[in-house]
């Protein structure tokens, strides 16, 4: 894999070629290469490129042209490269498909693991590096380019969070680490932080490794790390168990779905109405059956924009984030797990996202509250998919959609496999141990990207107890008496 980064300040780079990411560049495992913006000027003389911003205002921003024609520059080498793996050139849909442009910034989506991961995936990833103010709009929109933050808090330039950016994914890349660095099971992998970790020797100042770590079972070590992971992860970071929330959807100006955020615990906000995470085999989907109701049609014509609050039979798709093009294609950010099911002729209910409940009441959640739309197209672009509906026809017109929460009816949920539930159905069961022993009721299940997390109300202390959803927790679901039959590792319920 290779990355191309575009700066002012090309010298800053050489640290890179230390340690795990100067070593894969020795071994050809990945390449990084720098291009100087300045270069492309149309300044001859003085290579100029800032300029001050238009409306007034403290500060320079870097100015369109050479930064543009750098990316060009950069482009058309790519396109000039042998693929990696196949024979012959590269053809234009290859390139898109294998090329990431990204501009670091501040104002861009928070950057995650998960986002390494797709990132990883790549074979070319073009960093753009701002400085002074940052860079001339109408570049960044010719280009496309994906605007990633490492944080929130504002650096003087784009080099450091695209050295970030470049560490956390080529560790990712096949072969960069050896065995001893290897990045199977580490924080955020499966969307919890790591479980704690001891090494030699076993008593240090009189503290002694957990007994269960010297047992040699191994499958009770892992579902005693599972544990300690999620134990830690709601201590630590509880945001990490609010699966649903979309931040980048906040951060494109559009506020987080209603649904997501009308849950009443305080830890984390698993909206029932999302959809699911598959992760057999204890896999729950947030859809319910597909239930054929005659007059479907109709409908969905007199449907009112109340109706969508009842999460069992309307399910959170996503949010318009914004606009792309002049033709009326809405950026959407997708909570459903399978962006890819925004497909031709899917219709969505558009809610706006700012009516609060108790207007929609007021107006029986009026005609303006609710649109209902056809997809006619959509594709995945990054973290959003760009959907276009038949009643979307301009940009104004989707600009109007902006920050609405789309919804789908659960006829149009997508089917379950054997083995999946519905968290709608789930929420209030028995959970009971070997010896069926009432032990609390299932409250809550919070998706995380392995498995998901069972939020058990205990009977007894009435505290929140999370068990991973994994073979070892979870021994049966028996729908029909509505009891989950439950192993709690020992001392678990110490840890709460
Ligand atoms: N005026 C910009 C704003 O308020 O959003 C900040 C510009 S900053 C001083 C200069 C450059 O540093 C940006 O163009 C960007 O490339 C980079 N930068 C600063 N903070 C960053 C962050 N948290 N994540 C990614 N890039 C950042």
């Amino acid at each position: 894999m290779r990355f191309h980064v575009m700066t002012l300040f090309p010298e800053m780079f050489d640290v890179m070629h230390t340690s795990v990411i100067g070593r894969a560049m020795e071994r050809g495992l990945i390449a990084l290469r720098t291009y100087q913006i300045r270069d492309f000027s149309d300044d001859a003389k003085h290579h100029k490129v800032d300029d001050y911003t238009y409306g007034g205002g403290a500060g320079m921003l870097m100015r369109a042209q050479p930064v543009y024609d750098c990316y060009r520059h950069v482009v058309e080498g790519i396109q000039g490269c042998e693929p990696p793996a196949s024979a012959g050139g590269r053809s234009a849909n290859d390139i898109s498909a294998k090329l990431r442009t990204v501009y670091l910034t501040p104002q861009g989506i928070p950057f995650t693991q998960e986002m390494a991961r797709g990132l990883a995936r790549a074979e070319d990833v073009v960093l753009l590096c701002g400085h002074y103010e940052g860079v001339d709009e109408r570049v960044l929109e010719e280009i496309e380019a994906e605007r990633i933050s490492i944080g929130d808090y504002v650096l003087s330039g784009g080099e450091l969070p695209a050295m970030v950016l470049i560490d956390a994914v080529a560790r990712l890349v096949p072969g960069v680490l050896s065995n001893e660095e290897s990045a199977q099971t580490e924080s955020f992998d499966d969307g919890l932080l790591e479980y704690p970790q001891y090494t030699r020797p076993e008593v240090w100042r009189d503290r002694r490794v957990p007994e269960i770590l010297l047992s040699g079972d191994h499958a009770k070590v892992d579902a005693w790390r599972k544990e300690q992971a999620v134990a830690r992860t709601r201590e630590m970071r509880p945001d990490l168990l609010a699966g649903c929330v979309p931040p980048m959807a906040n951060a494109e100006g559009c506020e987080p779905p209603a649904s997501a955020l009308d849950v009443s615990s305080s830890l984390y906000c698993a909206g029932h109405s999302a959809e699911p995470v598959v992760s057999a085999p204890w896999h729950t989907s947030r859809e319910e059956e597909i239930m054929q109701s005659p007059g479907a049609a109709d409908k969905r014509e007199r449907l009112s924009a109340t109706e969508l609050d009842d999460t069992s039979r309307y399910f959170h798709v996503g949010a318009v984030a914004g606009t792309h093009a002049l033709k009326g294609e809405m950026r959407v950010f997708p909570t459903t797990d399978d962006p890819e099911r925004f497909t031709e002729g899917l219709v969505l209910y558009a809610r706006k996202a700012n009516a609060k409940a108790s207007d929609r009441k007021k107006d029986g959640g009026g005609a303006d509250a609710l649109r209902t739309l056809t997809v006619e197209s959509a594709r995945v672009h990054g973290k959003f998919v760009l959907v276009k509906c038949k009643e979307v026809n301009s940009v104004e017109d989707a600009e109007a959609l902006k920050g609405t929460e789309l919804y789908v009816s659960r006829e149009d949920a997508i089917p379950l496999e054997e083995g999946e539930y519905f968290v709608v159905d789930l929420i209030g069961l028995s959970m009971r141990d070997e010896e069926g022993k009432e032990l609390g009721t299932l409250k809550d299940v919070i998706s995380a990207p392995a498995n998901d997390v069972y939020v058990m109300e205990h009977k007894e202390t009435g505290k929140e107890i999370l068990l991973p959803a994994i073979k070892q927790c979870i021994l049966n679901v028996d729908m029909e008496q509505r009891v989950m039959t439950v192993h709690l590792l020992d001392g678990l319920l110490d840890v709460y």
